[in-house]
């Protein structure tokens, strides 16, 4: 039954959403304030200490940005032979006091990929099962690459010889551990060499250079991933960011949750919209409605918040 009341509720403006779009624009060109100063010709690099210590995960190697995220840094670390405990400690402080903010509101990646959904709107989503497979792949990802660089720490301060040939091994993956799977890296750093490449040469050979085939297969492999954010919002963070895997152990536990008044709320049958439109495909509705993250996938975007026409959900800050 059509409720009346909704019927005849104004349309409102969606501040939090243009606030959101208006936020991520800001932080895309802070953190790639290279091309503001393309743009302009001017010196903006005054911003590079404050933008190096912000967390976010832009490349090192990108021509485009500054200093690099925190889990560049702490894979750099794990590589010299250290644990990183303060890199640690600052991505499960910031997923606890502020779960997974940066991802929805200031994460460049995550800008182009919300980007890339507006062109179609269509919130496709997988079943529940798949869904639930395909955001385990993102640890899988991490945790691949924390085996695979602990070795070369080790043997930096224990054999020299070793490291030599293991580095010799891992090949580029020595200087960018986390080149493999960044979305950052291949939108900032790949793509743009690839095609500067091409228009310079007149030919395809960045593309398909010999001993190469693993750089072509991740190429395509980030093109698909792009073209599939057109329809599946936010693909690449829901199931392959890594540091969206490295602040969730953390964000699910964080004191930014969101809340759902069930008196308010007339369920899934009679209106669901909180789920139909949240990117993360989160059964916000079958969290705890007093408080929740979405197990640490929630990245407070607050499209629910503001597309619920019950005005039934809240964000808190508490335990
Ligand atoms: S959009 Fe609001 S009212 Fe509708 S199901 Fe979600 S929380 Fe309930
Ligand atoms: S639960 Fe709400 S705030 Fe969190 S990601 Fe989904 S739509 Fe955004």
């Amino acid at each position: 039954m059509v409720d009346q009341n909704l019927e005849n509720k104004p349309k409102r403006i969606p501040v939090l959403a243009i606030s959101r779009k208006v936020i991520q624009i800001i932080f895309f060109f802070l953190i790639n304030y290279v091309a503001l100063e393309t743009i302009f010709n001017a010196d903006f690099s005054l911003l590079e200490d404050l933008l190096k210590v912000l967390p976010f995960l832009h490349s090192a190697k990108s021509s485009w940005t500054v200093g690099a995220g925190l889990l560049e840094y702490s894979f750099y670390t794990i590589s010299e032979g250290h644990f990183p405990f303060f890199f640690i400690a600052v991505i499960s402080l910031l997923g606890l006091f502020g779960g997974r903010i940066f991802c929805g509101w200031a994460c460049p990646t995550g800008f182009i990929q919300d980007l890339l959904y507006s062109l179609s709107g269509e919130n496709k989503r997988f079943s529940l099962e798949v869904d639930r497979s395909l955001k385990k792949v993102k640890f899988f990802g991490l945790i691949a690459m924390i085996v695979l660089i602990t070795p070369l720490g080790i043997y930096r301060i224990s054999d020299v010889t070793a490291y030599i040939g293991y580095a010799d091994f891992l090949g580029d993956l020595t200087d960018n551990m986390i080149a493999p799977i960044s979305l950052s890296e291949f939108l900032f750093v790949t793509f743009p060499g690839v095609i500067q490449s091409i228009i310079e040469n007149v030919n395809l050979q960045a593309l398909f250079s010999e001993g190469k085939a693993w750089s072509t297969i991740l190429f395509f492999l980030y093109i698909i991933i792009l073209v599939l954010n057109v329809f599946w919002p936010r693909a690449y963070c829901k199931y392959l960011c890594p540091y969206g895997a490295a602040i969730s152990f953390s964000a699910r536990y964080s004191l930014v949750k969101l809340q759902r008044k069930p008196t308010r709320c007339p369920g899934r049958k009679e209106c669901g919209v909180c789920e139909k439109v949240c990117p993360m495909q989160i059964r916000i509705l079958d969290e705890d409605f007093s408080g929740f993250t979405g197990k640490g996938e929630c990245t407070l975007c607050l499209e629910c918040m503001e597309k619920c026409p019950h005005d039934a959900i809240k964000w808190r800050f508490g335990a």
